[in-house]
Order: C-alpha cells, then structure tokens, then sequence
C-alpha cells in the first residue's frame, strides 16, 4: 500500500497514446472491459481493464518502466528501514508474520527460503530465526542495500529476469502482496519455478478484485491502489496463472486476518464519505504520516471515530461471510512445483 508516497505521471506512460488500446500482459489480448473507470483524482486518473480469459485487471493507462522505477526507489514507495505504523500495529504485524511461518512449514521443513519484494524484511527475520536460510529481494538497490545492512542477509536487487541464480536454487519462494505490482507477473511466476527445487513451495497473496469487498467498493477499495496495483487478480485468475506455469496448489485462503477485515473497515469508511483511507494513513509512524496530520485532518478522524463502534463489528462479519463464499478481500494460494507444465487443466478448489 503506497498511497502517502510517490507521484504517478501518466504523461510518461506508454500507453498515454489515445489511439493505444489497453492489452493483457498475460496473454496479449486487446482488453474491451472496462471494469472500473476514472480510479484516482483529476491529475492522476487509470481505468481498470479485465482480461476474461486470464480473470485479471491491468490499469490503463499502463506505466512506462522509467515511471515505475520512479515510483519505487528508495524513500519514495517506503522507508528502508524503521517502524512504518504505530507501536500496536507493529505488533499485529510481527504476529501475522509468524502465522505466515507456520502455515509454510505445514508443507516445507526449514531449509533456503527467498521472499521478493521482501520489504522491510520482517517476515525473513521470523524465518531466520526459526532456522531457515534466508535470502530477499527488492526491486530498488538502495532500499535493498539499506535492508541488508540493517539486517545482516542477503537481499538481491535490480531486474528480476535478470538476477541469474542457479536453477533450483531455493525450497520455497513466497511473494507477499507484490505480483500486483509487477509489469509482467507471468514472467516472475515461471523464473520462481525455474528457482524452486523439484516439489518446492510457492507462496503467492494477492487482492481480489472480484471479492465481496472490491465490487461493493469500486474505486473506494481499500486495496485497489492504483497506481501501485498495476494488476488486479481474481481468485481465479491467481490460481489460473500458478497452474498455468506448472504449479499444483494446495490451499486457498480466503480470509486473511490482517489485510481483509481491515479492507472492509477502511471501504466502509471511505464510502461513507471520510477522506479517502483517512484510518489507514493515521495509523502510520508520525514521520511518515507528517506530524501536523492529526491538526489538519481532525474533521475526518473524528467521524471515523464516530462511526468505528458500527463498522469495526461490521468488517469482521463481512470479512467471514466472504471468505465462506470465496469471495475473500484478498487471498494466499500455496502451490508446489510440478515436474512439467501443462496448458491444459485448470483446477480451482
Ligand atoms: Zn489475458
């Protein structure tokens, strides 16, 4: 989530061309669908495309590499290092990142463990501990070289495609709330397999923009955050791409306890009026937030207040009814490395 940081530029986007129509990164079709439009404010406007064949989103228009790279260096899409929420929130951050161990090694003993778009490198320091062998990624040099130092492991930087690690390199790559953000999420998926040993575990989470939350809110959506989201999963569509590129899942999850009840809270809110994740931004270290933030923005924090006692008890059921209908805000998918890929069948569980 990069709303506080960064500008998007559609003026150095490749497609700003009116006569360019919006493709699919996945399959290269000419996209028709429009399934939400105008998503952003007067400067910075995108449309969300759907491709029905692959059931994913692409905004349009699509960023050039020079605006994405912009949108990413260091200090700009987050701070290398340091809290980035307030003490509670870290906290159920930290707890979160241990479940998210547990639920790995329900399928894979401790062994080399690769997280891209490793971001503060939290979740590699639960891993470490618990005896893996720990490597991350990020796509800025500088924040990945902040994060090393401050870390102690190894944290890979530049063009994915580009790295040229050693086939079978790794037991279990996990991709926490990134592919989203990737120009060509195909691509990484089938260099993760190349990357995997034989049987190796992938981790992907994503939003899902065809979940409960994201059709009710439209382009209030808490997760839809564009311009960082460039693509926008489904359900389907993650599980498509994962069995398309020779994975086998194992697991759906589709209630994920710290980003969808707080999807539904932060929507309901915005729907109701309040400054667009005004809640979500208040929970923010104050260096990042700004710290006249609570002076200037006193109206709206108080009407969030005012309405948290309804809508906390709301999200939380409408984060369970969702996921029962699997229809989750956002959803992990666990997935092995099969021997081959096959085109052909698609198994959705
Ligand atoms: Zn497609």
């Amino acid at each position: 989530m990069g709303i506080l940081f960064g500008q998007c530029d559609p003026s150095s986007s490749v497609e700003a061309d009116s006569c360019s129509r919006p493709i699919c990164r996945i399959c290269g079709r000419v996209l028709t669908r429009k399934l939400i439009a105008d998503v952003g404010n007067s400067t910075c406007s995108h449309d969300i495309y759907f491709c029905d064949s692959c059931k994913v989103g692409v905004i349009a228009p699509f960023p050039s590499e020079e605006a994405l790279t912009r949108l990413y260096s260091a200090g700009s899409y987050r701070m290398a290092a340091g809290r980035r929420f307030n003490a509670a929130v870290e906290f159920f951050i930290r707890l979160s990142r241990m479940l998210r161990k547990r639920r790995i090694e329900k399928y894979a003993v401790p062994g080399a463990i690769l997280d891209i778009g490793c971001g503060r490198g939290l979740f590699l320091d639960v891993m470490q501990r618990g005896g893996w062998k720990v490597t991350g990624y990020e796509y800025d040099p500088e924040t990945a070289a902040n994060l090393s130092a401050l870390q102690g492991f190894p944290v890979l930087s530049g063009d994915f495609a580009l790295l040229e690690l050693p086939d079978e390199s790794f037991d279990v790559i996990t991709l926490s709330h990134v592919l989203e953000h990737v120009p060509d999420p195909s691509l990484m998926i089938a260099e993760s397999r190349r990357l995997l040993r034989k049987g190796g575990l992938l981790v992907v989470a994503t939003p899902n923009i065809l979940s409960l939350q994201g059709r009710m809110g439209g382009r209030s959506w808490f997760h839809l955050d564009v311009p960082y989201h460039i693509h926008h999963f489904s359900r389907e569509g993650l599980i498509r791409l994962l069995e398309g590129n020779g994975f086998a899942v194992k697991k759906v999850r589709d209630l994920d306890m710290e980003h969808n009840p707080f999807g539904w809270l932060q929507t309901l809110l915005n729907l109701s009026g309040v400054e667009h994740n005004l809640l979500y931004i208040s929970l923010m270290n104050p260096t990042l937030r700004g710290r006249a933030f609570f002076r200037k923005k006193k109206k709206g924090l108080i009407l969030s207040l005012a309405l948290l006692p309804l809508y906390v008890p709301l999200a939380i059921i409408l984060a369970l009814v969702e996921s029962l209908l699997r229809l989750g805000g956002t959803v992990e998918v666990h997935a092995t490395k099969q021997d081959s890929v096959t085109h052909d069948k698609v198994n959705i569980p």
